[in-house]
């Protein structure tokens, strides 16, 4: 069995990261800037009955520096819907959030598969805990989200979990 998971989420919240650690090895770049990953990014984890099949998906492509981008991306969410995956795992940023994220958001909107919330970089979120917990809060509200998983893509945590969760969808 195959499935296919997309990861998605604004630059700089750790895809890259949680996709290295998940894969165990370098198959993407994860930089401090945003945008090193321009091209859509395949990672293979392959187990003894099944691969999961990880996409980096161009159609969430945020590019920060040109606002007509920002156009582009948001006349082309509709057709997100469409994307053939089993699941999204929409990642964030627990220490920050930001109105990308939004957008990132507005796109999964009506996609059918089940969509995981990975809030990430919770190694690092201490006091900025209370920053954060109301977005997360509309966010559970507006959205029937399959899960909502704390992670850290750094130090490791829940990273197995969410890998066991994504390796289930067929
Ligand atoms: P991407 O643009 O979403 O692919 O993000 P990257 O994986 O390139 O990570 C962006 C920055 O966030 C890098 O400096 C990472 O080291 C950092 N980062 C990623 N995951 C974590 C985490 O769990 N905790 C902390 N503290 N930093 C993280
Ligand atoms: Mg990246």
């Amino acid at each position: 069995y195959s499935g296919f998971v997309a990861i998605v989420g604004r630059p700089n919240v750790g895809k890259s990261t949680l996709l290295n650690r998940i894969l165990g090895q370098k198959v993407s770049i994860t930089s401090r800037k945003p945008q090193t990953t321009r091209h859509r990014i395949l990672g293979i984890d392959t187990e003894e009955n099944r691969q999961t099949v990880y996409v980096d998906t161009p159609g969430l492509h945020i590019d920060e520096k040109r606002a007509i981008n920002r156009l582009m991306n948001r006349a082309a969410s509709s057709s997100l819907k469409d994307i053939d995956v089993d699941a999204v795992v929409f990642v964030v940023d627990g220490t920050r959030w930001t109105e990308d994220d939004d957008m990132v958001l507005n796109k999964l909107r009506d996609i059918k598969c089940p969509i995981y919330l990975a809030v990430n970089k919770t190694d690092a979120i201490k006091d900025k805990a209370e920053e954060l917990m109301p977005h997360l809060q509309v966010l559970a509200e507006k959205f029937n989200f399959a899960e909502i998983i704390p992670i850290s893509a750094t130090k490791g945590t829940n990273v197995e979990m969410l890998r066991g969760i994504c390796s289930k969808q067929l």
